[in-house]
Parts: structure tokens; C-alpha cells; sequence
């Protein structure tokens, strides 16, 4: 794709990076039909391309961003998939980023989405108060059906209410600062994000993450000063609290790397994980040392899948005669190339294991995009949740929180993969595990 920038705008690195990207672009067109919005709404301004020509218009142009084309990424799911289907090698993630950071400097919207989009980026990644908001959530769910209207402001906040939990289980002592020392010979040691929504929604994540390494001889390091890791601000284009964020976590695992050493930074839920191995470029304009410390921080980055993989994961009890749907993260498949790993290691803890259809489609959750494009984040749960179904396994596993939050209700049970493979190695059995025994006894 040919481009139009001044010498001066290759000044700026974002827009000089941007530039190399619509370069590759040859406007073939694959990417729009692995697009889930593409495939929803039919509109080419709602495709990859589509929106690749958006974006090269508005950051050309140097003017502040339309109201159209903020309507057009704004449907975006960040969801990668274009990514893989992409023959040419287009960075779609790091150009819808600049696209986001560039509209939120340049276009005003309107204050009840201001507010909110401030509100989310001010609760979500802090446990504490995320925790206060899921109280006040609970209590507000009770008066959902009187929200009138189809206004989007209504809908979102319905969506907001529908996604609260009916419980919240007690904060884990497990997610605490400390150090979780190997059972018998040390074999590794790790840093674990303990994340920022998923240690308040379902803590038995990383509790089953913790036993299931230390029982392999992996010492797991929970450390200081280590929180969300700026996802959820760097996709709403908020980009310097997205990068207070990262700088925290990176001086936190970069001061262990330096003490002990460290094998790996585990992450537990894709989505963090697609952000964190992109430190690296995130930082590449810091100074010294942030610059050079991201980039070791990224090259240590690993999912959960990975490292059960490299230090050789084994299940200790008997096959459970149980069939899975693993529902592939978008975050996993497309941000970080995972596909097969997965699947192979819940085969290996003795699931029979099915893949729905459409399986490279999104389910619609894409970190807080069922909170601001509730209509269309609900009918690609309805989708996808259908195809699950059809696969009739007794529950669905998946390796992202957010996947898990927006799947669960009451069709199939949902669980981590995580908690399952511990559960096989010896631990509890999870609350999904039970449910789908239950229900095969009234079935
Ligand atoms: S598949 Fe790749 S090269 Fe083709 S239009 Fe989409 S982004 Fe451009
Ligand atoms: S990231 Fe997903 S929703 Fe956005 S353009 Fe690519 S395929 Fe479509």
C-alpha cells in the first residue's frame, strides 16, 4: 500500500512504525473473512482492510479523528485474527494501537462515554477497588430490568450489571507478596502475574497455577509492586497510565532478575500475556535502562501452557472420562501463536478433548469490549457458545479470564485449563468439574 507522510511526520516513531505497516498491506482481502465483526455486520469499513484504510486516512491527514472512524475502530475486538490469516506479515496490533492512542488525543467524545471509559480505566486494574465495585454491581442488578431504553449508555450499563458475579469469593492469601518454595529439588524459579480482575474473580487461578508448579520443583516468586499489566488502558488507547503500569511490573520481575534470577514471568491469563511479550516494543523509545530491562521482561514472558510444556507436565491421578471444548483465546491463538500447546496438554492430563467450529472466531469479551459494544460482544458469546455446545463435551476449558467470565452462565460449565491439569496432578477438584457431574447424573 503506498503512503503519503510528510518527512515530518516520520518524525514521530509511532507514525514512523505505522508507516512501515501500511506499507505491507497489499489490500488483498483475506483478512476480512476470519474478521468476527466483518462476518456479524458485512460492512467493509468493519473489516481489517476497511479499517486499515481508515487509519492510513485519519494519521495522513494529521486532523483529529472522525466521528466515523472512531466508530469503525471502535468496533475492532483487537481480537488478531486478521493477524493469522494475514499472507503478508501486517502488524494489525500495533497499528489499531497507535489508531486508538491517536483518537483518544485527538477526539472528544461524548461525557457519558468519557466517563465511563475513565471510570473502567480507574477501577479495573486495581483488585481493591474493582472488588468495591463488583459489591455495588451485585446490589444494582436487582434494578437492571428498570434501566429504560436502548440507548447505548443503557445497554452498556445493563451489560455492566449482567457480568457481575452472584458471589465473589474471599480475596487468596496465595496472591499475596512472598515466595512459594519448590517441593523437593528446586528445578526453576518464576515470576507470577497475579493480574489485576482475575485475582478478584477467580482467585483459584492462580491458587491452582502456585500448587501445580511448586509441585513440579518451580519455586514461584509473587512479587512487590507487580499489577495489571496495562492492557486494559493500552487498548483504550490511555496510553501513560497503560505505561505506569508496565514500568511497575517491569522494575518489580527486572529487580528478580537481578537478585535470584528468574526462569520465566508466568502469565495465567492470555490476554496479559500478548502485552506483557510486547514490552519490549511498548518500550523501545524509553530510555535507558527501561528500554533495555522491557526487553528482558518480554523475552522471559511465558504463558502457563509453556512452562508446564518446557519443565515437563505429568498428571498423577486416573483418566476422569470427562470431554472438554477448549475454546481457544484469541489473546493465545492469535496475539501469541499458542495453538496446538493447549490442547495437547489437556489431552496429556487425560481429557478427550473437541474443538467447536469457527474456533478462530472471538467470543465477544476482548478485555472491556463487552462493556462498551455490548450488542455485538452478546451475539458473538450467543455464537460461540453454540458451537461449544454442539460439540457436546461436558464443559468448556479456556486459558483467559476474560473468556471465562463473558462464556459462564448457566449453559455449560467453564473452567481454567489450568485448574484442570492441577486438578489431574493432585489438586482440588474445580467447582466447574463438579457441576459437569452433576449434570451429567440429572441428564
Ligand atoms: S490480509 Fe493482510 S495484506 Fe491482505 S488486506 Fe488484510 S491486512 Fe492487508
Ligand atoms: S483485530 Fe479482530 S475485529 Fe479487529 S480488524 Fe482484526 S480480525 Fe477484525
Amino acid at each position: 500500500m503506498q503512503t503519503n507522510f510528510t518527512p515530518e511526520q516520520l518524525k514521530d516513531p509511532d507514525t514512523r512504525e505505522s508507516n512501515q505497516i501500511l506499507r505491507t498491506c497489499v489490500h488483498c482481502g483475506f483478512c476480512t473473512a476470519t474478521c468476527p465483526t466483518f462476518v456479524l455486520l458485512g460492512d467493509e469499513l468493519d473489516s481489517p482492510r476497511g479499517r486499515i484504510y481508515l487509519i492510513k486516512d485519519m494519521l495522513e491527514s494529521g486532523r483529529p479523528a472522525t466521528a466515523d472512524v472512531v466508530k469503525h475502530v471502535d468496533r475492532c475486538l483487537s481480537c488478531l485474527s486478521c493477524m493469522t490469516t494475514c499472507p503478508s506479515g501486517v502488524h494489525y496490533m500495533h497499528l489499531v494501537d497507535h489508531a486508538r492512542r491517536y483518537i483518544e488525543e485527538t477526539y472528544q467524545r461524548p461525557w457519558p462515554e468519557r466517563a465511563l471509559r475513565r471510570m473502567l480505566g480507574m477501577v479495573l486494574p486495581y483488585p481493591e477497588r474493582f472488588r468495591l465495585a463488583l459489591r455495588g454491581g451485585r446490589l444494582g442488578r436487582r434494578l437492571a430490568g428498570l434501566i429504560p431504553g436502548g440507548s447505548q449508555t443503557a445497554q452498556r450499563l445493563r451489560a455492566m450489571l449482567s457480568l457481575t458475579p452472584d458471589r465473589l469469593p474471599p480475596p487468596s492469601p496465595m496472591q499475596r507478596p512472598q515466595v512459594h518454595k519448590a517441593l523437593g529439588e528446586r528445578r526453576g524459579r518464576v515470576a507470577l502475574l497475579t493480574g489485576c480482575a482475575q485475582q478478584v474473580l477467580a482467585p483459584s487461578i492462580n491458587e491452582a497455577t502456585i500448587r501445580l508448579l511448586t509441585r513440579m520443583g518451580i519455586e514461584v516468586v509473587v512479587t512487590r509492586e507487580q499489577g495489571c499489566c496495562g492492557a486494559l488502558s493500552h487498548h483504550m488507547g490511555h496510553h501513560d497510565p497503560a505505561m505506569a503500569l508496565a514500568r511497575a511490573n517491569i522494575a518489580a520481575w527486572a529487580r528478580e532478575m537481578e537478585g535470584e534470577g528468574l526462569d520465566a514471568v508466568v502469565i495465567n491469563a492470555s490476554g496479559c500475556g500478548t502485552t506483557v511479550k510486547d514490552y519490549g516494543f511498548m518500550f523501545r523509545e524509553e530510555p535507558s535502562p527501561w528500554k533495555e530491562r522491557a526487553e528482558k521482561v518480554a523475552a522471559i514472558a511465558k504463558d502457563i501452557s509453556e512452562v508446564l510444556a518446557q519443565f515437563g507436565y505429568a498428571p498423577s491421578r486416573e483418566k476422569p472420562s470427562l470431554t472438554v471444548a477448549y475454546h481457544a483465546a484469541c489473546s493465545l491463538q492469535h496475539g501469541q501463536k499458542l495453538t496446538t500447546l493447549p490442547k495437547a496438554l489437556l489431552q496429556k492430563a487425560g481429557f478427550a478433548v473437541k474443538e467447536p467450529a469457527e474456533a478462530h472466531l472471538c467470543c465477544g469479551s476482548a478485555g472491556t469490549y463487552n462493556l462498551l459494544q455490548p450488542e455485538i460482544a452478546s451475539r458473538l458469546r450467543e455464537r460461540k457458545l453454540d458451537n461449544l455446545g454442539r460439540t457436546g463435551a461436558d464443559l468448556i476449558a479456556a486459558g483467559n479470564i476474560g473468556c471465562l467470565t463473558q462464556l459462564a452462565g448457566d449453559r455449560i460449565p467453564v473452567v481454567h485449563s489450568v485448574e484442570l491439569l492441577d486438578w489431574m496432578a493432585g489438586g482440588p477438584e474445580p467447582a466447574a468439574v463438579t457441576a459437569a457431574f452433576a449434570a451429567r447424573v440429572r441428564a
